[in-house]
């Protein structure tokens, strides 16, 4: 059964601005024939196309829902229902130009403590700048933000929106993984009866096939990406990897055509020994968190030029994901739930057990010559904040230097830029880095 519902006029009103916005960012590049500019015209076509799809939906009383990048999306692909990512606008960072004034809604209507991509997601709906779903798949981990922040929807402006959550257990185990299927069956069950929209398991074969594509070329342009040089600065490649396979194009076709793109020329630029860095490349980073897309034009041109830093691995660009077994609709539930509750970034480290936090540093410290460690800190993260020794400690073991910033990553005011470059300056030094 579908639910007739009335839109915000002022969330349309929005929704068309920043499409808008995004057109104007897609025309700027349209002169520029570099195989760069392809890559970001690529995303940006992207961005576009869920706009268009979001708003017939809710221009034309068309059922859509809203979901998180941490439940397999191959299931609405398959099963063909419109979803938006629930804090997309966040995720945009500067590429969403009124987001810092939203800030500032958001802190007017919950204070400052409160992690600011919840914040900005909440006070999207209650300032009704979100377009309002058919049903809202909330997410219930990793931290107790996400729980609280649905149930403050669930009891404000989408009272009247069906809302699901897939229990997540705690423990990483066979028995986890079943439980954790089972949950996204009920989770397919309440998308049909509020959208209409069905799942055909070939269909979700096919999709998974298609996704497992895309997930093993992302793992190929990061392995290119180990190279010293690195092909690519922070600009090109994992926070766009991660969104095109994850929620823009999961399981699409247009999704294979984007990371062909970008692996044929990152190997160009290995092959002649190009880096993604133009002063060229003299510190190799780990910014083991979502980079600072608020921060883009303050703090990572001056680490580039300043200190020849490259971000080379974030978390959010980090692949440790498994194929999809495409064998039945058993194996095909079990390993979306797997990687749902083990693999995609934040949900990975946060939700449970702190091994992830240390084998993932080491890891990548390892496979992509890491030369410094940088735990941003974020002002939500009170679960990773609380590793943060341990951390420190790993990194210690293995001889990498580590710094602890604190900082809000989608408010560059929470910590001043200038203070910021502070830390990194006498990071640099001190370590002998710089
Ligand atoms: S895990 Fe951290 S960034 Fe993610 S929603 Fe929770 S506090 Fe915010």
């Amino acid at each position: 059964m579908t639910t007739k519902r009335k839109q915000p006029e002022k969330a349309l009103k929005l929704y068309r601005d920043d499409k808008a916005y995004m057109q104007m960012l897609l025309d700027g590049l349209s002169l520029d024939e570099s195989e760069e500019a392809e890559i970001n015209k690529g995303v940006l076509k992207a961005v576009l196309d869920k706009y268009d799809e979001i708003l017939d939906c809710a221009e034309n009383d068309k059922p859509f829902i809203t979901s998180w990048f941490a439940y397999a999306a191959e299931l609405f692909t398959a099963m063909g229902v419109p979803w938006f990512m629930f804090p997309q606008t966040a995720f945009l960072g500067i590429e969403a130009p009124h987001v810092t004034d939203d800030v500032d809604g958001s802190e007017r209507l919950l204070g400052s403590d409160f992690c600011t991509v919840l914040r900005l997601s909440l006070y999207y709906v209650e300032a009704d700048m979100s377009p309002k779903p058919s049903a809202c798949i909330a997410l219930l981990h990793p931290c107790d933000g996400t729980t609280i922040v649905h149930q403050a929807i669930k009891h404000g402006k989408w009272h009247d929106v069906p809302m699901f959550g897939a229990d997540p257990p705690y423990w990483e185990d066979e028995r986890s993984y079943d439980y954790y299927a089972n949950e996204f069956r009920r989770m397919r069950d309440f998308v049909t009866e509020h959208t209409g929209y069905t799942l055909d398991i070939d269909r979700l074969r096919e999709v998974c096939e298609e996704s497992n594509k895309e997930y093993a070329l992302w793992q190929e342009y990061n392995d290119l990406r180990r190279a010293v040089p690195c092909p690519h600065d922070w600009t090109i490649g994992p926070p766009q990897a991660f969104a095109m396979a994850t929620f823009y194009y999961p399981g699409k076709p247009g999704g294979i055509e984007w990371f062909k793109k970008l692996i044929a020329n990152a190997e160009k630029r290995v092959k002649a020994g190009i880096s993604g860095v133009a002063g060229g490349e003299r510190i190799r980073m780990l910014w083991f968190d979502i980079l600072p897309l608020m921060w883009q034009f303050d703090i990572q041109p001056w680490l580039e030029s300043e200190w020849g830093v490259n971000i080379v691995m974030n978390m959010f660009g980090y692949t440790p994901y498994e194929p999809i077994d495409t064998k039945n609709e058993d194996t095909m539930f079990r390993d979306m739930a797997k990687r749902s509750l083990t693999q995609f970034p934040m949900i990975r480290q946060a939700r449970g057990v702190a091994d992830h936090f240390l084998s993932d540093i080491e890891r990548i410290v390892k496979d992509y010559k890491i030369d410094c460690v940088v735990w941003p800190a974020h002002m939500g993260h009170k679960d990773g904040s609380a590793n943060t020794g341990m951390m420190r400690e790993k990194c210690r073991e293995i001889g990498v230097p580590y710094l602890h910033l604190g900082i809000d990553l989608f408010d560059k005011r929470y910590t001043s830029v200038d203070e910021v470059k502070d830390m990194f300056s006498k990071f640099f030094s001190s370590t002998g880095l710089g």
